[in-house]
């Protein structure tokens, strides 16, 4: 049994509240499909925020594809990432001994990774440019959802949509997963928990 955790989402400026499973929970491309990018939109159908396969190949976050050096939760951004490399380059400038440092092997993971992951990124990229997808809900599977991820969108009635994460919520023993193809269909299943 592990703990459950919601995002509670409600807008600045009205009564809407609902809530979406932040965890555990997992969505990921069916066999064979490349990795797209998913966000958190409204949907007109649901007429709820959900999460939405945005049809635009994900950018894969070094780390987070297999088979690297680098830690799989070291990074949550790219940002954070590029902040890394930054850090370690004014290192290496200032010192003239940096090649007899651990962190000179560590900027040689960090520049692999990139190399990796920049590859899978462009990839995704291409493949979802060529083929035209339409963003689709990942609840209801309707393409009726808004062009903007909620950051940048705004509630129906003019106000800004808020997420606020719920803490642990009791227990559960199994989890949902979401498996899309890259038309943006997907299906559900349960699992349990390991
Ligand atoms: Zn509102
Ligand atoms: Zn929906």
């Amino acid at each position: 049994m592990g703990g459950i955790y919601f995002n509670i989402w409600s807008c600045s400026d009205c009564e809407y509240t609902s809530r979406t499973v932040s965890g555990p929970f997992r969505v990921e491309p069916s066999d064979g499909t490349p990795e797209a990018s998913i966000e958190y939109r409204w949907c007109n159908n649901c007429q709820e925020i959900q999460r939405v396969f945005t049809a635009k190949g994900a950018v894969i976050i070094p780390g987070k594809e297999p088979n690297t050096k680098i830690d799989r939760w070291e990074f949550r951004t790219l940002e954070d990432f590029n902040n890394a490399i930054r850090k370690l380059e004014r290192k290496k400038k200032w010192n003239i001994f940096f090649f007899l440092t651990s962190n000179h092997k560590k900027l040689k993971n960090y520049y692999e990774a990139k190399s990796i992951s920049e590859k899978l990124s462009d990839k995704n990229r291409v493949f979802y440019e060529s083929i035209k997808s339409k963003p689709t809900c990942l609840n209801c599977n309707s393409v009726d959802v808004s062009e903007y991820s909620y950051e940048k969108d705004r509630h129906k009635c003019g106000g800004r949509f808020i997420c606020a994460d719920s803490g642990r919520k009791g227990s559960v023993g199994t989890y949902e997963v979401i498996k899309y193809n890259a038309d943006g269909t997907s299906t559900s299943e349960m699992r349990d928990m390991r």
